[in-house]
Order: structure tokens, then C-alpha cells, then sequence
């Protein structure tokens, strides 16, 4: 209840937010609300000015943190929802989970064919009744033909193929957390990617330094006087990176890249440590974008501050020279520091303070990073990935607009970004978190698709991006690694989190994670997705041919004088056979030539969009039509075989097709029979199957089916082919209306 007391000691999670009222050395593991993996000095003093990040409380200790030092007494000033914790937790509920696009088509379709099919065995039903069949045998048809009609495995199937996929994506290091996703990557028309680590390396490397007057420094064995001396002591000491077991260093890339170059210039950091042990710090966060550490030494204590060049000069009245510190031109300095940022550097800017007496034991923000004075600034580099470019190339190709979100200087982002082709020009437009604060939700949308980079964006104003992205009808895939990331990562289409960075929170609210922190990775995921997505599609073509071939067969056998083809056990049979191992064969089918240069597919697209139905409707009434020309012939010249015929042709017309429709462009002899194994396998299961029924003397009493002589085979084959024949004309003019220059042929398909 608030107002009630909690003692806290190290090892306890603390249960509701707490104003802090007494401390002995209490130190708090906030890691799972704010990001941090330092552990937070609490204090019970006031804090001082207007608003506080959540880090910067220190005077709280806010629910599921964890005590890892000392003890405390604490008032509860929230509990449950009303706590920070609950926030993001309400955050994340507000975002209620968005069906996929497949999900509801499937739905919808799944209704609408069932009413259909009702239908059509009603008026079967009907007519053979009227016609004077026998009424249980007609009902029995009629039932067996809405069971075999109705596409009832569909969801099942799709939910198999999605899986077989997501199995596959994990091979490009692309892990699927939502099965859904695997569909709707190829919908994407956006996908916004946090800079450093996604589309950078990670791995920076000082490349200048500037201190006092300049000339600036490139890194090297050997130190251009005191000043640079002072520099790299303030970036060695104000520094959490750790001598790594095998050499170099471990922690934060930024500053193993500081510990770094301090080494190469001869600085000995761990004997800098023990000479200026630290007393106090502030740790780095992305809202104030510095940090401070407070040390003692023989010569005095001294605060260090290193960040972000406009969240460190403003707080600087002085700047360091070998005589001692003059008044700063804070301007010139800021120009120096954008100079830098527009050749793609970070830029660290480094300042210092001396204290003849020093601040209270935990001293605020405002009186730790205040009165400073500039010691210089640091650029340091992180190369773009090698397969970036290429890969936002690929997004271009595919109409993908590829936008970078960071929280590095507008000049760097411009100048990455130019370098990995997302944007063209020095000119592009950046919008900063500021902008953006500035900005209302209708100015934002009317703005967001010029839009290719975001600069010193804090990560909870990432959702407002996606929403206004959203808004325009963009579908979006957003990347993220940090806590506060996680309400943008669910509101977008697909959340993308990092394998190897970033926290469990994000990667619970995301559906695809990186394993490999690859912004390469989310392009290959895309393509997989179209892939698998083009191949749910062959499914439905596949399935649904098939039985609206059974039902054209059915259906118009009457109109034609016909007596009823099949018993209820073909059609069952047929059901049976064709459906299950051919169709999810088609999962295994490589991707389509040009898959990667066709626009993403509209998300509200119809699963049955250019020419399914027309195809299904066709050539279901193809293999109808074979059907009972076979049967009318095999009447007409006295053949006894005629069901089994009509039976055979049904079946083996199903394999012909499914053989022609394995790619919508390709022709079978181009794509060649081998490229699909379990397709071939699938097929030739079904084919001995079938003969089985024939030819297998217990079986033909069960199927009520007689041998056929090898002219009779030979003409259901022959019938069967014709389906074939039939869709390889069907794809050689689809593929002459999409690729007029002939591209189809030019571009093998790829696996
Ligand atoms: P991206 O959003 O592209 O992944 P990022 O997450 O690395 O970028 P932040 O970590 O928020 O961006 O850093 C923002 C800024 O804070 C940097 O541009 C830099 O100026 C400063 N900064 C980053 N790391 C440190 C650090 N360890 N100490 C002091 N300042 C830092």
C-alpha cells in the first residue's frame, strides 16, 4: 500500500516503487527497467530541477529492480499498474496483438468455400434425387464430396509450411518468435534499423583526437604533449571497459575503443585505476548521453565527464590548456565537434573538474556535471557492415524503404547513412528526438515518408514512428535492443531484436530476433518470407484446383447425361493422397526468379489476387472436364473400366499439376525434376499408390476399381498430361506479361 514502510536489503527485489528515506551503501540492479548493467548508487537527498530519467532517481527504488548492496528503508509511493514497471508494462497491453494479414484472409476464405461447397452438394444432392438415383447413395456422395471439398486442412497445412520455414530462417540467422511473421516479412514496406551494431559493426576505433589549440592528433605510440596526456587519462579513468581474458578489452564499444587507443599511446589503465581510485560515478545513459567518474589522487580530487558533445560543451565555461584553463568559446567548439560527426565519427567530447573539497557522498547530477572544463573531443569510427550496403541496395530493388534511427549526432547518421546508399544526398533530411518532440502526430505523418534518417532519438519516441509510418498504410519492421524499445517492437509489424546485444525485454516483445545483429539478416528474413509466402500460395492453388476439379466432375456429370463418376470412397481416396504429402512437398520449393525486385505485397492483398481463382475455377475445370471425357468415351466404346479411369485420371491429373505449378513462371523443364526432391518423392509415393489400387488384387473389391489394360493407363496418363501441357501455356504468357525483356529465363531460381 503506498505509505507503508519496505526494508530492503542486497539480494531483495524491490516490491513496489519506494521513495528512499534511509541508505547504507545501497546499491540497486535496475538493469530490467532502464538497460543498464551498472549498478546504481542510491541516495535519499533531493533531486534538483524539473524532470529526471528513471536512471536518474536516484533517491528511489522502483519495482522489479534488484538490491544488490547494502540495505535501505524505503516509503511506497506506487504500487501494481501505477509503478514504472507497470507503465511499460500498460505500454505493452495498450498494443493488443494485430491478427495477421494471412490469418484473416485464411478465415474469411475458409467461411466462404465451405458455404460454397454446401451449396453446390446440396444442388447435387437434388439433382440426383431427381434424376432417380439411389437416395443413401447420393447423400453419401454428396457428404464425401464436402468433406473432400471443404478446405478444412488449409490452416493446418499453412501453419506446417510456416513452420517448415522458420526452421530454414534460422540457417541465415533469422530466429521467427512469432509464426505469423514468417508470412507478413514479406509484406514489409519499411524497415527502420537502429544504427550502431545492425548497420555499423560495433567495433569502433578512435580515429582523431582534438585537444587544446589542435593540431588534432590521429592515434599512435607516441603523445603530442600534456594536453593529449590529460585527454586520454580522462577517457582511460572515465571508463568502464575491462581487460578481456584473451587480450583487448571488454564492455561498452565505445569505450573499449578509449581504452584503446589510451593503451597504444602507453597509458597503463589499470595502474591509472589504482592511482585514481574512483570515488563516485554517474553512469552512461541514452537521455542525458554522458557520464561522470569522480577520482582521487596525489595531486587532488577530480570529476571526469565524458558524452555527447552537445549534451557535455554547454556544461563547460572553460577549456584546458598546458597554462591552465581559458574561457571557451562553446560555438567554435560545438562547430568543431559537427565537423567531425559529418565524416561519419562519434564524437565524444571529454571535460573535467577539480575539487578542493568534495561534493556530498552521492552529490547530484547538477553539481557533479557543472562548471566544466573541456579537455577536447574524441572521433571515434565504426565502419559500416561489409554486406550493408548491398543488402539496403536489395531492400531498394525490392521497394523496401530502408531508414536509420539512432542515437548518435545528426552529422554521423547523415554521413553512415550516405556511405550505405539510404539516402543520396548531403542534403537529406534528418529529423532529431527534438524535431520529433516538437512535432504533432499529423505533421509527423505528413512528413514521415521524406524521412530516411533519425538522429538523437531516445528509444520511446521509436513508436511514434512506427505509428505515424502506420498511419500512411507503410507495413514496418523495427529494430531495437534496449528496454525502452520493447512498446515500439510490438507496435510495429514485425519487432526485430538482437541475438547477441540487447535484453530479454526486448527480444519478448519481438517477433523476429537477429541472431547475428545483422541488418543483412532482416533483408534475408524478407526474402524468405516472400519465398515461403509465394509457396502457401502454390498450396492453395494446388489444393483448391484439385477439388473444385472433383467438384466440376461431380457437378456437371449429371448435366451431361452422365451417370455419377465416383464412389464416395474415390473421392475420399483422392482427398487423401493428393492433399497431404504433395502439397507440404511444395515447402521445400526455392524461391522465384525476381523475387527480391517485385514491389512487397499490399498486406490486405487477397490470398486468391492475380489470377488464383481464375486458375482454380479453369483448371479445376480442365481436370472436370478430362474426366468425364474419359468416362464419356470409355461409355461410349463399352469400356467396364470406366470409373476406375475416371478415378485414375482424377488422381494422376492432381500430380501433373501440382508438378506444373511449382513455379508460377518457370517451366518445368527449366526448373528440372530434381530441384524439389520431396516433390518427386511426394508424387511417385502417390503415383504407386494409386496403382496399387488398381493393380493390387485385395484392394479392388475395398475400391471397387478393375485392372487396367496398358491402353487404358495409357490414356489416363495421357489425359493426366494435358493439365501439365495446359498450365506450362498458362505460365509462359504469365511469364511474358511480367517479363517482357525476357528476365523470367535470364534469372535462374534460388534455393
Ligand atoms: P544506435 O541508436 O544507432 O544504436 P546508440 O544506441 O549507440 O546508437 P547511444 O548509445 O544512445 O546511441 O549513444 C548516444 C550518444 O551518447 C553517442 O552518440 C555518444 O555521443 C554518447 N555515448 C555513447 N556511449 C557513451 C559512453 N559510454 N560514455 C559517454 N557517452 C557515450
Amino acid at each position: 500500500m503506498p505509505g507503508d514502510v519496505v526494508l530492503l536489503e542486497a539480494g531483495n527485489q524491490v516490491p513496489a516503487d519506494l521513495r528512499l528515506i534511509e541508505i547504507a551503501q545501497l546499491k540497486v540492479d535496475e538493469s530490467a527497467l532502464t538497460g543498464e548493467s551498472v549498478t546504481v548508487d542510491k541516495h535519499t537527498g533531493v533531486l534538483v530541477g524539473a524532470v529526471h530519467a528513471l536512471g536518474d532517481r536516484l533517491n528511489m527504488a522502483f519495482k522489479g529492480t534488484m538490491a544488490t548492496h547494502g540495505r535501505g528503508r524505503g516509503l511506497v509511493v506506487a504500487t501494481g499498474m501505477a509503478t514504472e514497471l507497470g507503465k511499460v508494462a500498460g505500454l505493452l497491453e495498450q498494443n493488443i496483438e494485430r491478427s495477421t494479414p494471412l490469418q484473416l484472409r485464411l478465415a474469411a476464405f475458409g467461411k466462404r468455400v465451405a458455404l460454397a461447397v454446401l451449396a453446390i452438394c446440396a444442388v447435387i444432392l437434388l439433382v440426383g434425387l431427381l434424376r432417380g438415383e439411389p437416395p443413401l447413395q447420393m447423400v453419401l456422395v454428396a457428404v464425401s464430396l464436402a468433406v473432400a471439398a471443404i478446405p478444412e486442412a488449409l490452416p493446418a497445412v499453412v501453419t506446417v509450411l510456416l513452420a517448415l520455414g522458420a526452421r530454414r530462417m534460422v540457417a541465415v540467422h533469422a530466429l521467427i518468435r512469432r509464426l505469423p511473421s514468417v508470412e507478413t516479412l514479406g509484406s514489409v514496406t519499411y524497415i527502420c534499423s537502429d544504427k550502431t551494431g545492425t548497420l555499423t559493426e560495433n567495433r569502433m576505433r578512435a580515429e582523431c583526437l582534438f585537444a587544446g589549440d589542435g593540431p588534432a592528433w590521429l592515434p599512435g605510440p607516441a603523445l603530442p604533449g600534456p594536453l593529449y596526456a590529460e585527454l586520454l587519462r580522462a577517457v582511460a579513468l572515465c571508463n568502464d571497459a575491462r581487460p578481456a581474458p584473451g587480450g583487448g578489452w571488454q564492455g561498452d564499444p565505445t569505450e573499449t575503443a578509449l581504452a584503446d587507443v589510451a593503451a597504444t599511446a602507453g597509458l597503463d589503465k589499470a595502474a591509472l585505476d589504482l592511482e585514481w581510485p574512483r570515488l563516485q560515478e554517474l553512469p552512461f545513459d541514452a537521455d542525458r548521453k554522458r557520464m561522470t567518474t569522480l577520482h582521487r589522487s596525489l595531486q587532488g580530487d577530480v570529476a571526469y565527464t565524458k558524452g555527447a558533445p552537445e549534451s557535455v560543451i554547454p556544461l563547460c565555461n572553460a577549456y584546458w590548456r598546458a597554462h591552465g584553463s581559458v574561457s571557451i568559446d562553446q560555438r567554435a567548439w560545438l562547430a568543431r565537434a559537427d565537423a567531425l560527426a559529418a565524416q561519419g565519427l562519434r564524437v565524444l567530447a571529454v571535460a573535467r573538474r577539480s575539487y578542493d573539497q568534495l561534493p556530498e557522498a552521492g552529490g547530484e547530477i547538477a553539481v557533479l556535471e557543472s562548471d566544466l572544463c573541456l579537455i577536447g573531443l574524441v572521433g571515434l569510427i565504426d565502419p559500416p557492415r561489409p554486406e550493408a550496403a548491398a543488402a539496403v541496395r536489395e531492400c531498394m530493388t525490392a521497394g523496401i524503404t530502408p531508414v536509420m534511427i539512432t542515437g548518435d549526432h545528426p552529422a554521423t547518421a547523415r554521413a553512415i547513412a550516405l556511405r550505405l546508399g539510404i539516402v543520396d544526398n548531403a542534403q537529406a533530411p534528418v529529423l532529431t528526438g527534438a524535431d520529433l518532440t516538437a512535432l504533432d502526430e499529423e505533421t509527423l505523418r505528413a512528413r514521415v515518408q521524406r524521412v530516411r534518417i533519425y538522429a538523437r532519438v531516445d528509444p520511446a519516441q521509436k513508436i511514434r514512428i512506427v505509428e505515424a509510418l502506420q498511419a500512411q498504410g507503410e507495413f514496418v519492421a523495427m529494430t531495437g535492443d534496449g528496454v525502452n524499445d520493447a512498446p515500439a517492437l510490438k507496435r510495429a509489424d514485425i519487432g526485430v531484436a538482437m541475438g547477441k546485444g540487447g535484453t530479454d525485454v526486448a527480444r519478448e516483445a519481438a517477433s523476429l530476433v537477429l541472431l547475428d545483429d545483422n541488418f543483412a539478416t532482416i533483408v534475408k528474413a524478407v526474402r524468405e518470407g516472400r519465398r515461403i509466402y509465394d509457396n502457401i500460395r502454390k498450396f492453395v492453388r494446388y489444393a483448391m484446383t484439385g477439388n473444385s476439379g472433383e467438384i466440376w466432375t461431380i457437378f456437371l456429370a449429371p448435366m451431361l447425361m452422365l451417370p455419377i463418376p465416383l464412389l464416395p470412397i474415390h473421392i475420399l481416396w483422392v482427398n487423401l493422397v493428393t492433399d497431404g504429402l504433395p502439397g507440404l512437398a511444395l515447402a521445400a520449393e526455392p524461391a522465384e526468379p525476381g523475387i527480391m525486385r517485385r514491389p512487397p505485397r499490399p498486406p490486405d492483398e487477397g490470398l486468391f489476387a492475380n489470377g488464383l481463382w481464375q486458375h482454380i475455377l479453369g483448371v479445376g475445370l480442365l481436370i472436370g472436364g478430362l474426366c468425364l471425357g474419359v468416362q464419356a468415351w470409355a461409355l461410349s466404346m463399352g469400356q467396364a473400366h470406366w470409373q476406375t479411369m475416371v478415378f485414375t485420371v482424377l488422381t494422376l491429373s492432381q500430380m501433373a499439376h501440382v508438378l506444373a505449378i511449382r513455379s508460377e513462371t518457370v517451366s518445368l523443364w527449366r526448373l528440372g525434376l530434381g530441384t524439389n526432391k520431396p516433390l518427386l518423392g511426394a508424387v511417385l509415393l502417390t503415383f504407386a499408390l494409386q496403382m496399387a489400387t488398381i493393380y493390387v488384387p485385395i484392394l479392388n473389391p475395398i475400391f471397387k476399381t478393375q485392372p487396367l489394360s496398358i491402353g487404358e493407363l495409357a490414356l489416363c496418363l495421357a489425359a493426366s498430361a494435358v493439365v501439365w501441357a495446359a498450365v506450362e501455356v498458362e505460365k509462359a504468357w504469365r511469364r511474358r506479361s511480367m517479363f517482357p525483356d525476357g528476365a523470367a529465363t535470364a534469372d535462374a531460381p534460388t534455393s
